[in-house]
This record gives structure tokens, sequence and C-alpha cells, in this order.
């Protein structure tokens, strides 16, 4: 759960939003997490900020399905659409699904907003999110794209538009979400067009704990070759793959460490990696036909000098190009003042696009 709490003046007030206080709960229920369960987190939560001027609460749900374009006012209907959404992702939604429950339980009075991690990538075409499978199959069991770090792409793709003096309606941004979890999107005019994650947030960009894109086969050979069972496949794929398959760690900084000091593994993780990146760069080019910007963003897009100068490597011919020491100082435009294609680095923020999400649900 997120708590999105607008500043000032209350709904429709303000239009810069200012977030007054930040904190993260871990592990709820684990031995050893910082709460026994939902509700002493969200006791937590209340003892901890200033309760008395909250207009609403945001949550932040994984899986919109097909149903949820937009955020929206919570009530009994939403619950139940949202649990029939569990078998789309049944390792996000349920936790979701609690944090709603206990806020309706200890805030009865003010109104809640669940906030898609999918809604914003409804707008891409049938073309890119129908899978060349069996139609009766994908369609008896809602199989097709649906994609994921919905918040955060829109939140940076207008923060580019922003940083670009341009209308966000007449941008193109190539958005690259490379967190733990790594998506990237390609946003025309304000709207996804196409992006990585499928279904589930396992497909596309290589991740700190998950696969990414990979043939279907591997399931099937690992499962009737190897004699695993389908949940340790999926548990394999989810939490052993990724950097953390590939080296062992799934942190980048260490993998970095290690690839400085000439470590195989970690070098070809890298490589790995940065290739993906680029593939998916070279492919939204192509769908878009021209780029404005293409924007890194969270933990790794955030962070690493390494990742975004090996990521875009060797695309002058593309007007992709990027200056060495705006992108090791930490500028937010990283290309050249004449490249065609601009390179930015963008903090995104989820919360705060979650509350305003939440604030715009209240006043439509
Ligand atoms: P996020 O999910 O956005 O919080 O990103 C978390 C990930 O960002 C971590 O697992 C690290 O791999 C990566 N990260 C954070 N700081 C750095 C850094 N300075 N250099 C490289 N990667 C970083």
């Amino acid at each position: 759960m997120e708590g999105g709490r607008l500043a000032g003046e209350g709904l429709g007030g303000r239009e810069t939003p200012v977030t007054l206080a930040k904190g993260l709960i871990e592990r709820i229920g684990e031995t050893g997490g910082d709460a026994a369960d939902h509700t002493a987190a969200l006791r937590q939560v209340m003892e901890s900020i200033d309760l008395s001027d909250l207009d609403a609460i945001g949550h932040r749900v994984v899986h919109g399905g097909s149903v949820f374009s937009a955020a929206t006012v919570i009530d009994d209907d939403v619950v139940a659409t949202i649990e029939g959404l569990v078998p789309l992702a049944p390792l996000h939604n349920p936790a979701a699904l609690s944090g709603i429950a206990v806020a309706r339980k200890l805030l009865p009075d003010v109104p809640q907003v669940a906030v898609f991690d999918t809604a914003f990538h409804l707008t891409i075409a049938p073309e890119g999110v129908t899978y060349a499978i069996d139609a009766e199959l994908a369609a008896a069991w809602q199989i097709r794209r649906y994609g994921f770090h919905g918040t955060s792409h829109a939140y940076v793709a207008r923060k580019t538009a922003a940083l670009l003096g341009r209308p966000a309606k007449e941008t193109n941004v190539i958005t690259l979400h490379l967190g733990n979890g790594a998506s990237a999107c390609a946003v025309q005019g304000g709207r996804s067009v196409a992006t990585s994650m499928g279904m589930s947030p396992l497909s596309g960009l290589v991740m700190g704990t998950r696969s990414g894109d990979l043939d279907p086969t591997v399931i099937f050979h690992l499962h009737r070759v190897a004699g695993l069972p389908i949940e340790e496949i999926e548990r394999s794929l989810t939490r052993s793959a990724g950097l953390q398959g590939l080296t062992g760690a799934n942190d980048m900084r260490e993998i970095q460490r290690r690839r400085e000091q000439g470590d195989p593994a970690a070098t070809l993780a890298f490589a790995v990696y940065s290739r993906r990146i680029r593939e998916y760069v070279g492919s939204y080019l192509a769908l878009l036909g021209h780029a404005h910007a293409i924007t890194f963003t969270a933990g790794v897009g955030e962070n690493s000098p390494s990742i975004r100068a090996e990521s875009l490597h060797g695309m002058s011919a593309l007007g992709i190009e990027i200056d060495e020491s705006r992108n090791t100082r930490g500028d937010r435009l990283i290309s050249p003042d004449a490249a065609r294609v601009k390179v930015c680095v963008i903090p995104t923020d989820e919360e705060l696009e979650i509350a305003e999400e939440t604030r715009k649900a209240l006043v439509s």
C-alpha cells in the first residue's frame, strides 16, 4: 500500500503536489520483517504521519487486467473486480487487496483509490498486445500483454517533455525503467504504444532476479528433461534468474564492482543486460518512427553511467549520443547539445504519481 497525501489546500487546490513524508514497511508477515501483518503495518503508518488533513488514500495495484484503464475510486464492486484478477497476478494483487481491506477498515471515511500499474498501457494497439497463440485459448484465459510500471513510465515521459520544453502531446519518448524490476516503454504523445513486460512482469528486459525474455521451450525443457516441477521453474525464473542467476548477486553496484576486477560472469551479465536494453531501444525507435528522447529512470537507470553509456553505445548514426562528462556528472540531460535524440535521466517518483492519479480520480 502506498499512502498518498496531498499537500496544502485540499483536492484540486494546488497544481504541484509536495511530498511531506516518505516511508517503507518491508517483509510484512515474514520473520524479522517490519510488521506482523497489513493491519499492524498500516497502524505504524498512521502513527508516524499526521492524518488530520488526509483527503484520500491511493493504493498501488499491480494488475488491473483489461478492465481498469485509469485510477478508480474503490468500492465493494471494485474490490470484487480486483479479486477476480488475482489469477493474473497471484504474487502481487493479494497484497494490494490486504492493504485496501485494512485501510478501508481503519479509515472508513477517507476515499480510497486504486492506481493500476497496467492502466497506462491499455492504449497499446491490439497488434502490440496480442500473442500469436490459439486465439480461443487466449480469450478464455485473458492471455495478452498487459505491461507494468505504468505510473513510472507515464510520470517520466511527462517530465521528459517538460525538460525538453515541449508539449507532452507532441513528444515521443522511449522510457527505460531500470530498477530491481525493469521495463521499457514507447510513449507517443503521452500514450503508451509498446512495452516490454507482458502478461506478467517476467518478460522483457533482464532484471535483478527475473529472466526477462526467453524462448518458452526453456520451461518445457526444464520440466520434461531436467524434471523440475512447474512451481520450481516459476520460482527460478522470477527469483533466481536475471543478474542474480548470472552472477549470484542481484545488485548492479556489485556486478559493476566485480566487472571492474575482471570477473567473467559479471562482465557477461553487464553485457547481456545492456544488450537487451539496446535491442528494445532499436525496436521502439522503429515503432515510433522518431523519438525526441530516451529517458533512463529507477535505481540502475538513475545511478549507473556505465549502463547508460553501454546501452546506447554506437548509435550515433541513429542520432543517439551520450556526452561522457554530462553522463558521469549526474546531469538530467546527458546527450550533446546538437544530438537529434535527447538522452535524459529523470528520477521516478511513483508515490507522487499515485497521489496525482488519486487526486484526478476523485475530481473527475
Ligand atoms: P529500484 O528498484 O528502482 O529501487 O532499484 C534498485 C536497484 O538499483 C538495486 O538493486 C541496484 O541494482 C540498483 N542501483 C542502486 N544504486 C545504484 C548505483 N549507484 N549504481 C548502479 N546500480 C544501482
